[in-house]
């Protein structure tokens, strides 16, 4: 069994439609999407369909949550607030509804998916290095943890960081983000793991991030949401 991976799409369809298109020739048995389908970028309503079409599993995002949980869009800096206010105003009842029916977490084969962090999930805390990390292992189960939320990619065991997984041990692996990745590597990535083969790799892709950024100028939104890409940060 093939399980690919994705989280942090915010809105990004040029990147998103790069990774759909590779998933599809690389036939996975399952696709979960880990949350924050939008946020950031022009085409939320787009994406959302997309994901629906194309991701057996989806899971919620601190960005999807925050559209129907004012309390949490304190917690959002200024240029966040405003993408959020916007995609607001932007998408359609349908897709409300859908991002408002997600839940935090799933659990397959032994593995659990959460967007942020296993030990509290709705607390949305980030996973960037091997000190988040290590305090997450005492409180999942499963042997293995995928997230996304901090849009860096990497592996942890209790031990440190990762290149590669070894049989038998447990690991937190973060698959990055596809519209926004934040690692200086402006590719965007996602996950692939085969259960059977214990075998996990990081796809790296490249997209059109001047097609993306120049919708983000058109839609009003900040520029700066537009400039990031290309910088990957
Ligand atoms: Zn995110």
């Amino acid at each position: 069994m093939r399980i690919a991976i994705l989280s942090d799409i915010h809105s990004n369809l040029e990147a998103l439609n790069i990774a759909l298109k590779d998933i599809e020739a690389k036939k996975p048995d399952v696709v979960v999407c880990l949350g924050d389908i939008i946020g950031y970028g022009a085409n939320p309503n787009e994406c959302i369909d997309l994901v629906r079409a194309h991701c057996d599993i989806v899971l919620l995002g601190n960005h999807d949550a925050a559209l129907f949980d004012p309390s949490l869009v304190v917690f959002f800096n200024p240029l966040a607030r405003t993408a959020l206010q916007w995609t607001l105003r932007t998408l359609t009842p349908e897709n409300v509804a859908f991002l408002r029916s997600l839940r935090l977490t799933t659990e397959l084969h032994n593995i659990l998916f959460v967007h942020a962090s296993p030990t509290r999930p709705a607390a949305w805390e980030y996973i960037v290095d091997q000190t988040d990390a290590q305090r997450h292992f005492p409180s999942f189960h499963q042997q293995l943890c995928f997230v996304g939320h901090s849009h860096i990619p990497g592996i942890y065991s209790v031990e440190g960081k990762e290149a590669m997984l070894l049989q038998g041990k447990r690991y937190i692996i973060n698959v990055g983000s596809i519209g926004q990745p934040r690692d200086r590597d402006p590719r965007l990535s996602y996950g692939l793991f085969d259960v059977e083969e214990w075998n996990y790799g990081l796809v790296r892709l490249e997209y059109s991030v001047s097609t993306a950024a120049q919708k983000i100028l058109d839609a009003g939104l900040p520029s700066a949401l537009a400039y990031r890409l290309f910088e990957g940060r």
